[in-house]
């Protein structure tokens, strides 16, 4: 153990992370994230997206691996479970899904410096909460977790959020070809698999697979990583429900924003 895992240290870091989370939800209620569609005008240095992706990650598994190898319990079977899950997570959302991405020959510098230093902070804090909660802070983390419902609902809420987030990004992905063509659109509309009920069923995934991850853990490190997932995610969902209603007239007017049949 080392001062910044123990109890006291802990929890007070916790409750600034949960300032943090705040603090996102209440910047989020007056624009989105400069990335992407929503990127392009915000003033500052901006990346090339895959790098942009790859910076804004890149403290969530390097703090988690610092933290965790501290950690008295690194050794024991559930905590090293629960890294393999973490990292798994991490390795697509900052390594795999950006090397896959097709990135619009007009959009080369469209990933925002601002995203990539709060999502430092989002990440630092999350690979810091989890870390030193799963190898230090829970002596529950024995083989009988893997028994526990806790356990068994969080990973099956877990699993199907990952899979619905990796299926939806593989269908935007496969709306732009493989070798950018010259008079290609940049945006057309998504269908199939969760886009027939809502218009951002990756975010819905992302939303999930922290929903699991929060209950298979049974901890706050897991609501406060929903919580800023949330707090991102929500009114950018929203916010492209509406931009993708305006900008086509064909828009399937049955789709919803984010929950089926009801947002
Ligand atoms: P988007 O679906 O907006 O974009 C993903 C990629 O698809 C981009 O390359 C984008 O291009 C392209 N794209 C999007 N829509 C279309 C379309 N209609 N036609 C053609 N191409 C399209 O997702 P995000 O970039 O916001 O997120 C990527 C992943 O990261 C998702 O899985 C998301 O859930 C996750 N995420 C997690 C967050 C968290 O807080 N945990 C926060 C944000 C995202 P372009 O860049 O040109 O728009």
């Amino acid at each position: 153990m080392t001062w910044y895992t123990g109890d006291q240290f802990y929890d007070t870091a916790l409750i600034g992370g949960f300032v943090f989370a705040g603090l996102i939800m209440l910047a989020s209620l007056f624009g989105q994230s400069a990335y992407g569609r929503f990127g392009g005008r915000a003033p500052g240095v901006s990346f090339p997206p895959r790098l942009g992706w790859m910076l804004m990650e890149l403290p969530a598994p390097l703090v988690f691996a610092i933290v965790y190898l501290q950690g008295d319990n690194r050794g024991e079977l559930v905590p090293m479970l629960l890294c393999g899950l973490w990292m798994f997570h991490y390795a697509n959302r900052g390594f795999i899904n950006p090397l896959l991405m097709r990135v619009f020959p007009g959009s080369k510098a469209s990933f925002n410096i601002s995203v990539v230093v709060f999502g430092w902070i989002a990440t630092g804090l999350h690979g810091y909460f989890s870390a030193a909660f799963i190898s230090q802070l829970s002596p529950q983390f024995t083989d009988a977790w893997l028994s526990d419902p806790r356990f068994i609902i969080g990973l099956g809420v877990y699993a199907i959020g990952f899979t619905l987030n990796v299926h939806s990004d593989a269908v935007v992905r496969n709306l732009r070809p493989k070798v950018p063509q010259p008079n290609a659109p940049r945006y057309t509309i998504p269908h199939g698999g969760g886009f027939r009920f809502v218009s951002s069923p990756s975010y819905l995934g992302e939303m999930l697979s922290w929903l699991g991850f929060a209950i298979l853990t049974w901890s706050l490190a897991g609501v406060f990583i929903l919580l800023v997932t949330m707090a991102n995610l929500v009114p950018r969902a929203l916010a492209t429900h509406g931009w993708y209603k305006k900008k086509f007239e064909d828009y399937p007017s049955d789709r919803k924003a984010l929950i089926p049949y009801v947002l």
